[in-house]
């Protein structure tokens, strides 16, 4: 009974995607009784407000989706995320990084360049090369100093998965601890046991894996739910209609409709029928949730 977690960014509201992987993560534990965390990633100020998180907590609890305890919220950790830059730094494991983002997409963008991947301009700079960047003003933002090895782990959705350790930010330029190390250690405190999350994160879970492993700790499962796709087969959008339960409502649709939509789209009821949670729960087996995307198109979504 693996106990679960869902860690939404509170930069606006849930859409019909971010919906349909917290109710499979909600599913995932609670089918069998595990514990059920929820967790606001709420790291970045400037993108995420308390509205926001508000919002997003209330239409959780409206489609019948609980958690134990209190809500968390990654911006009452900081000691945590300290106290573990701190082991890195002191085993050798962090470096200062100047680049811009500018400076990173264009080294990228260059013949060995891998896109997404820390190029590593800063690794291995001269401490004059360093002072004379700290000269100029720059704020350095600290990096893993990653092995340039890949980890491979079996994804309970995606089956077994390899990828490249990154250079990833630990702390960003403001001082403030990045999102790839708070959810290391956040799930570990939280003794998450399996990750549901989307399979956008797929790539980064590799570098968050070996995190783990660095700080001593044994990483959670993960299971990479296929994302929700729009009818042009690009990633789901506020800008593709109805698709937070605030525009479903508007257009007269209930928030039951809605969770028969989601449940629909994995497998787990046909649309036009009336389902509970509790029904929902006693259905669910993760060996039959789809492997691939939801193409949601409305009108006429298929489930
Ligand atoms: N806050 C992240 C997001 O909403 C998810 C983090 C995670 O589940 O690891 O995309």
């Amino acid at each position: 009974m693996p106990s679960g977690r869902f860690a939404p960014s509170p930069t606006g509201d849930l859409h019909l995607g971010n919906l349909r992987t917290a109710l499979v993560a909600w599913l995932w534990a609670r089918h069998d009784g595990a514990r059920f965390t929820l967790r606001i990633d709420d790291l970045d100020r400037v993108t995420s407000s308390e509205a926001n998180a508000v919002r997003q907590l209330d239409d959780l609890r409206s489609l019948g989706i609980d958690w134990d305890g209190d809500v968390e919220r990654s911006s009452d950790h900081f000691n945590r995320y300290d106290a573990a830059i701190g082991r890195l730094e002191q085993a050798g494991l962090v470096y200062r990084c100047y680049c811009t983002r500018r400076e990173i997409a264009e080294a990228a963008a260059a013949p060995h360049g891998v896109v997404g991947r820390y190029p590593g301009v800063c690794r291995d700079l001269t401490e004059s090369e360093r002072a004379r960047r700290e000269a100029d003003g720059r704020r350095p933002a600290l990096r893993l100093r990653g092995t340039g090895r890949s980890v491979t782990f079996v994804d309970a959705l995606a089956g077994p998965t390899t990828g490249m350790i990154d250079d990833v930010v630990l702390r960003r330029n403001d001082g403030v601890p990045a999102y790839q190390l708070a959810v290391v250690v956040d799930d570990v405190a939280d003794g998450v046991e399996l990750v549901v999350r989307g399979d956008d994160l797929l790539s980064s879970t590799p570098t968050q894996i070996h995190l783990a492993g660095l700080l001593g700790w044994r990483s959670p499962g993960y299971a990479h739910v296929p994302l929700v796709l729009n009818h042009r087969g690009d990633r789901l959008a506020k800008r593709d209609g109805a698709v937070t339960l605030a525009d479903r409502a508007a257009r007269g649709e209930s928030v039951a409709a809605t969770r028969t939509l989601l449940a629909a789209s994995l497998g787990l009821c046909r649309r036009d029928q009336h389902i509970d949670l509790a029904t929902l729960r006693s259905r669910f087996d993760p060996s039959r949730l789809p492997r691939t995307p939801w193409c949601w198109n409305e009108p006429g979504a298929t489930g």
